[in-house]
């Protein structure tokens, strides 16, 4: 990669008999946004505070640039302070005695900037995240997104290297998540920062970052830029984490030197397989799951005329205002497909299912 910023190599971490992180490595570019994500208790907070200086590693090497911030082969650990990095977390953890400009400034107070430079700072910070008009209100009498607003600019005001955020967005309601993230990422391309992001939500990852590292039990699964991730997962965790798919068992019936025909064991009828998984590894007669995002799925109530759509029965729908997500009940198969608004009207009506090859992927059965 091209001008690495931050080097992390072979971090382990064990609470007392339970191993925590098991080999995290990675390299970050500056300028880029890279999302720890995974599920609640795979690794990401620990990975995060340990690159903060919060949490001891067992092991591992940290570089920022040419310089070490944690070896543990050496014998480096550098305090906190010491690693040019702000820090944001989900609880905005502001001070509650004190106004918006003073929370801003105390990280400038504790590193004993100047009075002129803690103002020139602090107002070019809240300017940054546009909370002027707020300097010298009370900091608990803010929204929650504005009391994010103020950890983001206390966290930006000494103009750290990196910035890192836990989950810095997951205590606001769902329409100011939405806002905030447009508000980050305008920031973040604007200043040019360089962010390590964590958190849970796929959208919030995907939408945000230049790359995703998928994490799963201490280990990054899958380390991709958001749309690899999505449209290549390379295991069924990343796969399955990601998104809605719909699993069928089928068995490999022949395969030609670009793909497979399955043929599904709870329909009738073919699926042509040529997505990007299948290595021509399942010889025919091999039992496997065939895989398929709903979203590459055509509803339609018309045959396509050369039968290599699924018929199906339309059993139920669920009216979503932007779209009609439809079950269609294909030989014993339930599957859950969108469908345009007006799909709303096809209860009990016959429809095709279809879909191009290149959209199903093969998974062991
Ligand atoms: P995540 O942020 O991905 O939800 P964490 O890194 O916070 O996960 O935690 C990973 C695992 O380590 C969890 O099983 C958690 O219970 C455990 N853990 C985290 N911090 C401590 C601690 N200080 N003492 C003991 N176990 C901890
Ligand atoms: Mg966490």
């Amino acid at each position: 990669m091209s001008d690495v910023l931050i080097r992390v190599a072979g971090l382990r971490k064990n609470f007392g008999s339970v191993q925590v992180l098991d080999g995290v490595e990675f390299s970050i570019a500056k300028g880029e946004v890279f999302t720890l994500l995974g599920p609640s208790g795979c690794g990401k907070s620990t990975t995060l505070r340990i690159i903060a200086g919060l949490e001891a590693a067992d092991e591992g090497e940290i570089k920022l640039g040419s310089k070490t911030l944690l070896s543990t082969a050496q014998r480096v650990n550098l305090q906190p302070e010491d690693r040019h990095m702000g820090m944001v977390f989900q609880s905005y953890a502001i001070w509650p005695h004190m106004t918006v400009a003073e929370n801003v400034a105390y990280p400038l107070k504790l590193r004993g900037v100047s009075r002129a430079e803690i103002d020139r700072r602090v107002a070019s910070a809240l300017r940054l995240v546009d909370l002027e008009q707020q300097a010298d209100r009370p900091a608990p009498k803010l929204s929650g997104g504005q009391q994010q607003r103020v950890a983001l600019a206390r966290a930006l005001v000494y103009e750290p290297e990196v910035l890192l955020l836990d989950e810095p967005l997951s205590n606001l309601d769902v329409k100011l998540r939405e806002q905030m993230r447009f508000e980050l990422k305008l920031l973040q391309e604007r200043l040019g920062l360089t962010l390590i992001y964590v958190t849970h939500d796929q959208s919030e990852a995907l939408s945000l970052s230049n790359r995703v590292a998928l994490m799963n039990h201490g280990r990054i699964e899958q380390l991709s830029a958001p749309d690899e991730l999505y449209e290549r997962p390379k295991t069924e965790f990343v796969r399955d984490f990601l998104g809605k798919t719909i699993v069928l068992p089928g068995r490999i019936e022949s395969r030609d030197g670009t793909g497979a025909t399955v043929s599904l064991a709870n329909a009738p009828g073919h699926i042509s397989c040529r997505g990007h998984n299948d290595s021509a590894h399942y010889p025919p007669g091999a039992n496997v799951n065939v895989a398929i995002r709903p979203e590459r799925i055509r509803l339609s109530t018309l045959s396509d005329g050369n039968g290599a759509a699924l018929e199906g029965l339309v059993e139920t729908i669920l009216y979503q205002g932007e779209r009609s997500e439809c079950a269609v009940r294909v030989g014993s198969e339930l599957i859950t497909v969108y469908g345009a608004p007006e799909a709303r009207h096809l209860r009990n009506h016959k429809v095709w299912l279809d879909f191009t090859p290149e959209a199903v992927t093969l998974w062991p059965r």
